[in-house]
C-alpha cells in the first residue's frame, strides 16, 4: 500500500510558521493583510475565498473581500482594481479568473501590481518565477505541490519528473519549480505521444490535466512518487470530487501519493497566505 500524502499536516506546518511570522510583525505594529477580488459568485470561487479567509483568520492576519457584479464595464472595474492595488494596508491580492467574457482580462491583471501579485497573474510576476527571480510568487497550485515534496522529504535533485499539464497556473510553473531544484523535467500535454509510457518513465509524477481519473495503471510504476493536482467532478460518485489519477489502479502500484481531497487542494490557501506574508515583509523592508 502507498503511503498517503495528506495536505492537512502540511498545511498545519506552514500555519504554525506563519502565525509566529505575523505575531512578530504584529509587535513591529505591522498586520499583512490580503484582499481578494470577485466578479459574480461561482460557487468554486466562494469556496476558496471561504478557505482563504479562514486560513488569514487562524495565522492571526487581516482579509478583505473586493465583490463585483458580472455585469461591472471595464472602466469601473479598472479603477476599482487600481484602487485596490494602491491600498498601502493591502499587502497581497488574489483575483478569481476566469473575469466575464465582457472584460478584458490580460489589461485588468496588469493593473494589480506585481509586489502584490501573490497568485502569479500578471506578466510582470510570471517574469520574475521563469527568472528564477526570488522577489517573484509562483501560482498557489505549484508551490503547494513543492511544499508538499518537501514536508515528505522527497528528493528532487536528478530526478526524473514527470508533468502532466502545461498550463500557466499549473504545469508550467510546476516544471520551473522543479527544475530550480534541479529535477530532470519533461512537460507532457494533449499532443504527447506514448503518454502512459512517459508518465510511467517518472520518479516524481505530477498530474494537472483536468481529466478524472485519467492516469490509470499502465501510466505508473512501483517506487513512483504520484502528485494528484486535479480536481474534477467525480463521474462515479455524483456530488463528490475525484483527481487526475485513478487511485483505485495507481495506490497499490506506487511508492507514495497525494489523494484528492485532502491532498494538494489543502495546502494551497496556506501557500497564498505565506506568500502575502512575505510581500509584506519585502514592502516593509
Ligand atoms: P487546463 O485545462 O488549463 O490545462 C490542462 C492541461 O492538461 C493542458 O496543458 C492540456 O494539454 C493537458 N491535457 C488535457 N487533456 C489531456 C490529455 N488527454 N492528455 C494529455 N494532456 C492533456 O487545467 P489547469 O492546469 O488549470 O488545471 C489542471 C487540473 O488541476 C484541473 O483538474 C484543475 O481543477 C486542477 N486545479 C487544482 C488546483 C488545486 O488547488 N488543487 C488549482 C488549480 C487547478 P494542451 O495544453 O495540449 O491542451
Amino acid at each position: 500500500m502507498a503511503e498517503s500524502l495528506k495536505g492537512k499536516p502540511v498545511a498545519d506546518a506552514i500555519k504554525a510558521e506563519l502565525t509566529e511570522k505575523v505575531a512578530s510583525l504584529k509587535e513591529k505594529g505591522i498586520t499583512p493583510k490580503l484582499g481578494i477580488i470577485r466578479v459574480g459568485a461561482r460557487p468554486d470561487d466562494l469556496f476558496y475565498e471561504g478557505g482563504a479567509k479562514k486560513t488569514c483568520q487562524i495565522v492571526g492576519m487581516d482579509s478583505e473581500v473586493f465583490e463585483y457584479p458580472e455585469d461591472i464595464d471595464q472602466a469601473s472595474f479598472e479603477k476599482a482594481v487600481t484602487e485596490i492595488g494602491a491600498k498601502k494596508d493591502v499587502n497581497g491580492i488574489l483575483m478569481f479568473s476566469p473575469l466575464p467574457k465582457s472584460l478584458d482580462e490580460r489589461k485588468i491583471r496588469s493593473l494589480i501590481p506585481v509586489e502584490k501579485d501573490v497568485d502569479c497573474l500578471t506578466v510582470g510576476g510570471a517574469a520574475k518565477v521563469f527568472t528564477d527571480d526570488a522577489t517573484g510568487f509562483p501560482p498557489c497550485t505549484p508551490t503547494a505541490c513543492m511544499e508538499m515534496l518537501h514536508f515528505y522529504d522527497i528528493p528532487i535533485k536528478g530526478k526524473k519528473c514527470v508533468v502532466l499539464g502545461r498550463s500557466l497556473v499549473v504545469g508550467k510553473p510546476m516544471a520551473m519549480l522543479l527544475l530550480r531544484e534541479h529535477g530532470t523535467v519533461t512537460i507532457c500535454h494533449s499532443r504527447t505521444e506514448n503518454l502512459p509510457d512517459v508518465c510511467k518513465d517518472a520518479d516524481i509524477l505530477v498530474a494537472a490535466v483536468g481529466r478524472a481519473k485519467m492516469v490509470t495503471a499502465d501510466f505508473v510504476k512501483p517506487g513512483q512518487i504520484v502528485i494528484d493536482v486535479g480536481i474534477n467532478a467525480d463521474p462515479d460518485n455524483p456530488g463528490k470530487y475525484c483527481g487526475d489519477v485513478n487511485f483505485a489502479d495507481a495506490e497499490p502500484i506506487v511508492e507514495k501519493i497525494s489523494p484528492v481531497p485532502a491532498g494538494v487542494g489543502s495546502v494551497t490557501t496556506s501557500v497564498l497566505c505565506k506568500h502575502t506574508i512575505m510581500a509584506c515583509e519585502m514592502q516593509n523592508s
